[in-house]
């Protein structure tokens, strides 16, 4: 009877995640739907012609990290661990990035005073990077700057990852909340993002912390081990 119940319950919980992942997705596809019959209009001048793909290439994106999102918290996938060049990253992720930070008036700084190698799966470490920069973007409605940095500390091998905005903070009671299910305050929002950042950050055996003011802004802290020679010995766990 045990078993039979945990079935059920597990069964449950996989309709309700089934039923958000639709309900999440249509969404952003239903924006694409309405620009894309907006850019067969012949009418329509090149700025708007821009103005509308841009948009388009948004949501879709959109689309698909929600999608990542939720697969991620669906467990074991097949891990490819690998040293990872932090430099090489956040080039590619600031690159992934800059549409959507031009669509918000959102300036990208990078920073990069060492070059770090970390160990892990690349394309979880570029997700959780990417939910954090993307909070950060939509924490400026009125445009600011991100800023991603990292150093490496030698004194305790570890690589350290500041991601900054200059946007509306949060308060104490709100950082506290972050990274549990479905907290969100946004109206698009899947409340989410950060529960599988922090997942994500977790299982690569590193620790975040939140500096934040209302107003002001906010920092993410990433630390990271630095990768050593013996992880290459004996990968996976
Ligand atoms: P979502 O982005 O879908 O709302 P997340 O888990 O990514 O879900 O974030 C949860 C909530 O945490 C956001 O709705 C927002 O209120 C808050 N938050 C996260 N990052 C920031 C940030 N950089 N600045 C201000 N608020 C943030
Ligand atoms: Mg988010």
């Amino acid at each position: 009877i045990q078993e039979g119940m945990i079935e059920a319950e597990k069964l449950k919980v996989v309709s309700e995640i089934a039923a958000s992942v639709a309900h999440e997705v249509r969404n952003p596809l239903t924006t694409v739907r309405g620009f894309v019959q907006l850019l067969g209009e012949p009418s329509l001048t090149d700025q708007k012609r821009k103005e509308f793909s841009l948009i388009t290439l948004v949501e879709l994106d959109r689309a698909g990290s929600i999608i990542s999102d939720y697969l991620s918290l669906a467990k074991p996938q097949n891990q490819k661990l690998e040293p990872i060049s932090l430099n090489e990253e956040f080039l590619e992720t600031s690159h992934v990035l800059s549409s959507y930070a031009n669509l918000q008036n959102v300036k990208m700084v990078t920073e990069f005073h060492s070059s770090g190698i970390i160990y892990g799966d690349k394309s979880k470490l570029r997700q959780a990077i990417i939910n954090l920069c993307k909070n950060a973007v939509e924490a400026m409605p009125d445009g600011g700057t991100l800023t991603i940095k990292y150093f490496v500390d030698e004194s305790d091998n570890k690589a350290r990852i500041y991601i900054s905005d200059t946007g509306v903070g949060m308060t104490k009671e709100q950082v506290k909340r972050l990274g549990s299910p479905y907290y969100s305050t946004k109206l698009k929002g899947t409340g989410l993002g950060t529960m599988v950042t922090f997942n994500i950050i977790r299982e690569m055996n590193g620790q975040i912390s939140i500096e934040s003011k209302e107003g002001e802004g906010t920092t993410f802290i990433i630390t990271l081990p630095l990768h050593t020679k013996k992880e290459e010995a004996a990968p996976g766990k």
